[in-house]
């Protein structure tokens, strides 16, 4: 099995790093950073999003783990005191691996350019520099409302722990494939009217963002930033690509939760 390791790139993780590399080429692990089967990232979410977007373009082959350096986190979910029994179990392959949903995105210009299409593990975001985001948003080709505020984040199940937890979002077990559409501060008056509340939409139900007037916008997708001016029109669905993750001891999603953001006080 070929295998590659990425850091998040401070001292603990790159002693990790070096570490883990000698124990699986021990093992007969082929270190291989074009053609992986297995990325292991570590640091934290950040960095498994990182190797996510390096790796991108070979989603069917490749999987993920996450070993963290930092706090606990949804990707990076394995301690670095638990890594030689990772090792053991990664050398024993095959190993398992379970798929979660993505986001996939469609930009398109308004002088009728090439579109852009960007897949997000965690989300997308729309903002603007200047002034308010205010864009018509149609679901499954209906209008469902004028939206005019800060911007709008649109995340998946996995997700919904991050950025749009922030906003009032919902988690979602990311076994529902499911997008989240959460509003940032949106204005609501006499004139302008938002539902004010997450959506989550099915998969295969598309939501259609139509800018009305400013059609400069500052996307997010995850940790990357870019921004498009002369936007017509932004199309949002669940992707049909997945992103797979290795899988070598259970480690349910609501525990996961449980263990991130409530305090145990009972031990
Ligand atoms: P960052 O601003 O340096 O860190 C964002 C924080 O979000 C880190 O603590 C990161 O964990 C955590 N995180 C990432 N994915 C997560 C997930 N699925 N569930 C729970 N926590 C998660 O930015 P970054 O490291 O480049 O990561 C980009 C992400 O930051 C975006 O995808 C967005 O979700 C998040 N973000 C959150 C807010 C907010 O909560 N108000 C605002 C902007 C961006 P680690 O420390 O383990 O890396």
């Amino acid at each position: 099995m070929k295998f590659v390791i990425t850091s998040k790139g401070d001292r603990v993780s790159d002693d990790l790093q070096a570490k883990m590399k000698n124990y699986l080429t021990e093992f007969k692990l082929e270190w291989d950073p074009e053609e992986p089967d297995l990325v292991i990232s570590v640091g934290g979410d950040g960095t498994l999003l990182e190797a996510f977007h390096s790796y991108i373009h070979r989603l069917e082959e490749t999987a993920f783990i996450g070993v963290h350096t930092g706090h606990l986190g949804f990707y990076a979910d394995w301690m670095p005191k638990e890594v030689e029994k990772l090792i053991i179990e990664i050398a024993r392959t095959p190993f398992q691996v379970v798929e979660y949903p993505l986001l996939e995105i469609v930009i398109r210009p308004e002088d009728g350019e090439k579109e852009d299409r960007f897949l997000a593990l965690n989300e997308c975001t729309i903002k603007t520099a200047e002034g308010s985001v205010v864009l018509d948003l149609e679901i499954k080709g209906e209008h469902f409302e004028t939206f005019r505020g800060d911007g709008l984040c649109l995340s998946t199940p996995s997700g919904s722990t991050a950025y749009n937890k922030a906003l009032g979002g919902a988690i979602i077990h990311p076994s529902i494939e499911a997008v989240q559409v959460t509003e940032m501060a949106s204005i609501n008056n006499r004139v302008f009217r938002t539902i004010g509340s997450p959506l989550i939409l099915p998969k295969h139900h598309t939501c259609l963002l139509k800018p009305k007037n400013d059609r400069s916008f500052l996307f997010t997708l995850d940790h990357i930033t870019r921004s498009y001016t002369k936007v017509k029109s932004i199309e949002c669905r669940v992707a049909k690509e997945r992103v797979r993750f290795a899988r070598f001891r259970p480690f349910p999603f609501w525990k996961r939760v449980h263990e991130s953001f409530i305090a145990d006080e009972r031990s």
